[in-house]
């Protein structure tokens, strides 16, 4: 009998470090400025982090004084000068010299860098006195000793929440891609993709734009926290030098960065629809397939002119990546559908495509009560151009009919090629008179056909079956088999002509 294994959930194990360790650390940060500052009689004892980098704002992690800042900026505090790098010791006339201890009237001020592995400092510890007053050399010392200590403190706070922060990172890509595996909408998932980045940073607000099919303009797919007002102005954008951040990176395919949309050239001729909706700041970057062909333009925008951060360049990149994951599925997704339906010689839809549209329309055409026809044709005496005039000949004359016939029709009548020289048309909402009118054109253009592809003139003609739902067929099969025979009789009957179905 195998002992069994002792395990602990991942959930549970995420729980104990997060809740442990993270308190852990504040706790023991705020146990030391208390003691500290109740030890020394000192007036503030804080341990700061730094925000950014190079330093200019920090963030107070634990402080004697409650109520006191939760951030600062450094100019204007005697902090500043910790982050020069070394320890500093002013020792009197503080609250002269620097703004943020005027309120406090402190005399005397001590600071204690804190560095990363690689020296920059990434925080520190202060003492703010009353009185003035310098440190013994003892004190000086054990309080550089006790900066050691935070300093190792503070650095495991942040791996911890580096590591968390990257934990979250890879669980959201995965389940992005996961959804992108599963065939959601694009849509879809690009606005889960979107909400996932905005939850982690809520000052940003994403859009991700595609390519149209005219491919001259991109339009956005997903951007679910910019106002519907404006992005029902971004349809159809043009890629083109200039317009906008987004037309702009995909016209250039570099990043651009547009820190005021109120002031930079690009935005100048539309800068007013932004603006008006409160945003004032866009930064894009191209979404690009390892081919380098563009594949959309993923944006995030401000509420207020923004600068980006290294950090934010990074987070952009990363994010233009993941977008090209799933844009780059889904367009192998496209390409894959469009081959499986599509008829490679003429660009038809193939005969596979035309039995499942066919069962759709049949089945839609009953349930409403609607009229549905069906159109099937062949060509007259093909085997003898071929013959005549080699194989090539006939696929010209093949693309030349599936051209002039599409041209022809409704955008919602379709046209496939479902055999050699055999063509088929769904008719929706469309009965026996209407679609042995389409038949007889079909049959005209065919039969007009000026096709300068041998030195000799090259006559073509086509035979059409017509066929129209009576409510006796039980599927779309049949329907399609009443066309064809329809189309045998026209065959029969001299060629070149349009047959109907017989009465039943
Ligand atoms: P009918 O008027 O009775 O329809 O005579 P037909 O010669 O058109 O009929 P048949 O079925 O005898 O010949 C069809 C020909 O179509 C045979 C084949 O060589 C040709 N064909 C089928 N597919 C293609 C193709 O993809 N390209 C070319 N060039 N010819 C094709
Ligand atoms: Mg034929
Ligand atoms: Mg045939």
């Amino acid at each position: 009998m195998p002992i069994p294994a002792r395990h602990l959930p991942e959930q549970a194990f995420a729980r104990i470090l997060r809740d442990t360790v993270h308190e852990v650390g504040e706790r023991f940060l705020a146990a030391v400025v208390d003691q500290l500052a109740a030890l020394l009689q000192a007036q503030t004892v804080f341990v700061a982090r730094a925000l950014d980098a190079p330093p200019t704002r920090v963030e107070v992690l634990a402080c004697s004084r409650t109520g006191w800042l939760d951030t600062f900026d450094l100019a204007g505090s005697p902090c500043e000068l910790v982050y020069g790098g070394r320890s500093i010791a002013i020792e009197q006339g503080v609250a002269e010299r620097f703004l943020l201890a005027r309120d406090s009237a402190c005399e005397s001020f001590f600071g204690f860098p804190f560095f990363d592995g690689e020296g920059r400092c990434i925080g520190h510890l202060g003492l703010f006195f009353k009185a003035a007053g310098g440190l013994s050399a003892a004190l000086a010392e054990q309080l550089r000793l006790l900066s050691l200590r935070l300093e190792a403190e503070l650095q495991r706070l942040d791996t911890l929440t580096q590591l968390e922060s990257a934990g979250r990172k890879l669980k959201f890509q995965n389940r992005i891609l996961k959804m992108a595996a599963r065939h959601a909408p694009l849509p879809e998932v690009l606005t889960q993709l979107i909400l996932g980045i905005e939850a982690e940073h809520p000052q940003m607000l994403c859009s991700i734009m595609c390519p149209n099919p005219d491919g001259q303009s991109i339009g956005v797919v997903a951007a679910p926290s910019l106002p519907e007002a404006y992005t029902a102005l971004l349809k159809r954008v043009p890629v083109a030098p200039g317009v906008g951040s987004c037309g702009s990176a995909a016209h250039s395919g570099q990043m651009v960065i547009v820190e005021d949309i109120g002031s930079h050239a690009y935005w100048a001729s539309f800068r007013d629809i932004p603006l008006s909706h409160g945003l004032h700041s866009c930064w894009s970057q191209p979404v690009k397939d390892a081919d380098g062909q563009l594949l959309g333009v993923f944006a995030v925008y401000h509420c207020q002119p923004t600068v980006p951060a290294a950090s934010d360049i990074a987070l952009v990149e990363s994010l233009a990546d993941l977008s090209s994951l799933v844009l780059g599925h889904y367009a192998i997704l496209d390409e894959l559908r469009r081959r499986a339906t599509t008829d490679d010689l003429t660009g038809l839809k193939n005969r596979a495509c035309f039995m499942q549209m066919l069962a759709a329309e049949f089945q839609r055409s009953q349930r409403h009560e609607r009229p549905l026809s069906v159109l099937m044709f062949d060509l007259d005496y093909f085997k003898s151009i071929n013959d005549s005039h080699g194989h090539a000949v006939g696929d010209a004359v093949l693309r030349a009919v599936g051209t002039a016939c599409q041209a022809q029709l409704r955008s919602e009548d379709l046209l496939a090629r479902i055999g050699g020289e055999e063509f088929a048309v769904i008719l929706p909402e469309t009965g026996l008179a209407g679609a042995l009118e389409v038949g007889e054109k079909l049959r005209a253009s065919v039969a007009g056909l000026s096709l300068p592809l041998t030195g000799t003139k090259l006559r073509v003609s086509t035979s059409v079956g017509v066929a129209t739902l009576s409510g006796g067929e039980r599927n779309h099969e049949e329907l399609l088999s009443q066309a064809d025979k329809a189309l045998y009789r026209a065959k029969d009957g001299g060629r070149n002509r349009v047959c109907g179905q017989q009465p039943a």
